[in-house]
C-alpha cells in the first residue's frame, strides 16, 4: 500500500507575461495504492487545474511552474510524469492513468453507437486486437459498469444521462489504470444516480485494485466515499485527513464552513450555513492567510503571514493549513471551541 501517484509542490499559472495568475500555489498531495481520496473546494480553487496538471493535460494559457508528479507503476517503477517524452506520456495516459473529465457525458459522438466509440477507444491502444476481441471486450466494459452488452448499438441520445456517464467510466477503465482521476464525475445527475454511481465505482475500486481521486465541489458526497479527503482553497491544500476526521471535527475553519455548507446525506438535518463573502481574486492575493477576509476567527497573524501545510505533528494523521492549528497561536487568544 505505498504511494501511486505523488505530487509535490506543484505549481501553475494561467497567463504568461508579466502577471500570470498563480493558480495552484504548491500543492503537496500523496494517493496510495486502493484508496479513494478526495479533493473538495468550491469552483475555481483549483481542484481541476490539479487533475489536469498531474497528468499533463492542461491547456493553454495553463503552465507548469514548479513541482514534481510521481506515479509508480504496476512493476514499481516511479516515473517522473513532469519529465515523460510525449510518445511516454502517451503510453501512460489511459494504461497508468485515466481521467473522467467534468461533463464527459456529453463529449460522447452522438452520430456513433456507444460500441463503436468504446471499441475505438481501445483499439488506440491495443491495436492488435481482432474485431471480436474488441466487441467482447467493449460488451465486457460496458456490463461491468452495470449497462446490458446490447446497449453497444444504442446512439448516445438513446442513453439516460446517468447511462452516458457509466460509458464515460468503462472507457476510463478500458486499460485497467491504476489511478482513476475523476472531475466531478457526477454533478450533472439527480441525487439518486449519484449515490449508485459511485457505488458502483467502489465496488469496481475493490474489484480491480485501482486507486481513485474524486474531485467534487460537494463534500458531502466525498464523506461517504472517500478513504482520506484534502480541501482546497485558492489554489492550495488547506486541511488534508481521514473522511471521518474531516466530517466530524474539521479544524481548517474553511473546512468547517464548506461542511456546514452541504446537507448530510443521513443522519439528522442541521442548518445549512454557508460561507459568507467569495472565493479571493488570485490576482491580487494579500499577504498572510488566504482565508482570511472570510475567517471568522482571523488574528493580526493572518494578515501577515501565509500558514502553511506542514507535516501533521506527532501522533495526528492531519495536515491544516491555519495558524489557530500552529505552534505560534499569541496567547491572547482563545482557542475556537468549535474547531476542537
Ligand atoms: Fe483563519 Fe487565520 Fe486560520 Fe487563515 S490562518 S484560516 S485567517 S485563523
Ligand atoms: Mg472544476
Amino acid at each position: 500500500t505505498g504511494p501511486v501517484l505523488e505530487i509535490r509542490d506543484l505549481r501553475v499559472d494561467y497567463g504568461f507575461g508579466d502577471d500570470p495568475t498563480h493558480v495552484l500555489r504548491g500543492v503537496d498531495l500523496t494517493l496510495h495504492r486502493g484508496e479513494v481520496l478526495g479533493l473538495a473546494g468550491e469552483s475555481g480553487c483549483g481542484k481541476s487545474t490539479l487533475a489536469y496538471a498531474a497528468t499533463r493535460l492542461l491547456p493553454p494559457p495553463g503552465l507548469i511552474t514548479g513541482g514534481e508528479v510521481w506515479l509508480t507503476d504496476r512493476e514499481g517503477n516511479r516515473n517522473d510524469i513532469l519529465g515523460l517524452t510525449d510518445a511516454q506520456l502517451r503510453a501512460a495516459r489511459w494504461r497508468d492513468v485515466a481521467i473522467v473529465f467534468q461533463g464527459a457525458m456529453s463529449s460522447l459522438n452522438p452520430v456513433f453507437r456507444i460500441g463503436r466509440q468504446l471499441t475505438d477507444g481501445i483499439r488506440a491502444h491495443r491495436p492488435g486486437l481482432s474485431a471480436r476481441d474488441l466487441e467482447a471486450r467493449a460488451a465486457e466494459l460496458l456490463e461491468m459498469v452495470g449497462i446490458s452488452a446490447d446497449r453497444l448499438r444504442a446512439y448516445p441520445h438513446q442513453l439516460s444521462g446517468g447511462m452516458r456517464q457509466r460509458v464515460m467510466i468503462a472507457m476510463a477503465l478500458a486499460l485497467e489504470p491504476q489511478v482513476l482521476l475523476m472531475d466531478e464525475p457526477t454533478t450533472a445527475l439527480d441525487v439518486v444516480m449519484q449515490r449508485q454511481i459511485l457505488e458502483q465505482i467502489m465496488e469496481l475500486r475493490d474489484r480491480l485494485g485501482f486507486s481513485v481521486v474524486l474531485i467534487t465541489h460537494d463534500v458531502s458526497l466525498l464523506v461517504e466515499v472517500a478513504d482520506r479527503i484534502a480541501i482546497m482553497y485558492a489554489g492550495e491544500i488547506v486541511e488534508e485527513a481521514t473522511a471521518a476526521d474531516v466530517y466530524r471535527r474539521p479544524r481548517h475553519p474553511y473546512a468547517h464552513g464548506l461542511l456546514g455548507s452541504f446537507p448530510p446525506l443521513h443522519g439528522p438535518r442541521r442548518e445549512l450555513a454557508g460561507i459568507p463573502g467569495s472565493p479571493p481574486d488570485l490576482q491580487r492575493l494579500a499577504a498572510g492567510c488566504p482565508f482570511a477576509p472570510r475567517c471568522p476567527h482571523a488574528m493580526d497573524v493572518c494578515q501577515q503571514v501565509r500558514p502553511v501545510l506542514g507535516p501533521p505533528r506527532t501522533g495526528e494523521a492531519r495536515r491544516v493549513a491555519c495558524h489557530l492549528h500552529g505552534a505560534d497561536l499569541p496567547g491572547d487568544v482563545a482557542f475556537p471551541a468549535e474547531l476542537a
